[in-house]
């Protein structure tokens, strides 16, 4: 359709400008936990009829078709995963992903699972596969602060009373001045691959904690009591009830 008030030359460069930025999600699935029962890793153990991992990688998918898929997985893993993947039901495997080799721990998986990403605009999010409850409203909710800010982690409130443990006993902590940190969290590419690249501690358990002690500042947006982390056995079988009711 003809533009009235602007010649027809402008609408390139109004096409470039709104141009969606590349969005990534990294779905870390390279631990060996065993916590939860079983004789495999939790992220393979089966809900509601789909392999744990799976959830999240169709969450993504489900929440902008566009996002490329990354899964973190320890090659010694490979093998049962195309077996498990080879048993899914075939309308669930529309979508293409890329499996990444894992590391030897959180922080290296999520090296590898951003390594190549060469768009310093792209936005990465970084999601823990043990938390297969997680939905498009809290997907699109990180998108939408992680485009804004840069740096987006979900939080939910403490409900349990608090105490930090000393070497003589314990202390009562201000229960409102915690949050509970979860997944996925959401940067912009550049800022998390610098970051990244920075000297790493074991200390450091989420993507929050490189990227503030690269000297970024992290934002906080809601995160859901559903988002739950699959941990220990009973896990998974709240995880089914809470499927299956949504
Ligand atoms: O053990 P924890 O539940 O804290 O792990 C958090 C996430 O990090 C899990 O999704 C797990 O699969 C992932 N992870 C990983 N590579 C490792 C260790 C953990 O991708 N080497």
């Amino acid at each position: 359709m003809a533009c009235e008030c602007r010649p027809p030359c402008f609408y390139p460069f109004i096409d470039i400008a709104m141009e969606k930025r590349k969005r990534y999600a990294v779905v870390l699935a390279g631990g060996s936990g065993l916590r939860a029962g079983g004789d495999v890793p939790k992220q393979f153990a089966d809900l509601c009829g789909l392999p744990v991992l799976w959830w999240s990688v169709k969450a993504f998918h489900q929440a902008d078709p566009d996002t490329r898929i990354r899964i973190v997985m320890h090659p010694g893993f490979f093998d049962l995963w195309d077996v498990l993947y080879s048993g899914m039901p075939e309308e669930e495997k529309e979508f293409d992903y890329d499996l990444v080799c894992g590391g030897r721990n959180r922080l290296e998986s999520v090296k590898n699972g951003i390594a190549g990403i060469e768009e310093e605009d792209a936005l990465i999010a970084v999601h823990d596969s043990a938390r297969p409850l997680v939905d498009t409203s809290l997907i699109l909710r990180g998108w939408k602060r992680g485009e804004a800010t840069g740096a987006a982690v979900p939080v939910v409130a403490m409900t349990d009373s608090i105490r930090m443990l000393l070497p003589d006993g314990s202390q009562p902590l201000e229960r409102s001045r915690y949050v509970r940190v979860q997944t996925p969290q959401v940067f912009e590419a550049g800022l998390l691959k610098r970051s990244y690249d920075a000297p790493l501690s074991p200390a450091m358990t989420d993507d929050a904690s490189v990227v503030e002690a690269a000297g970024a500042r992290v934002e906080l947006y809601e995160g859901s009591e559903r988002n739950m982390k699959i941990t220990h056995p009973d896990d998974l079988l709240i995880a089914s009830v809470l499927m299956r009711k949504r």
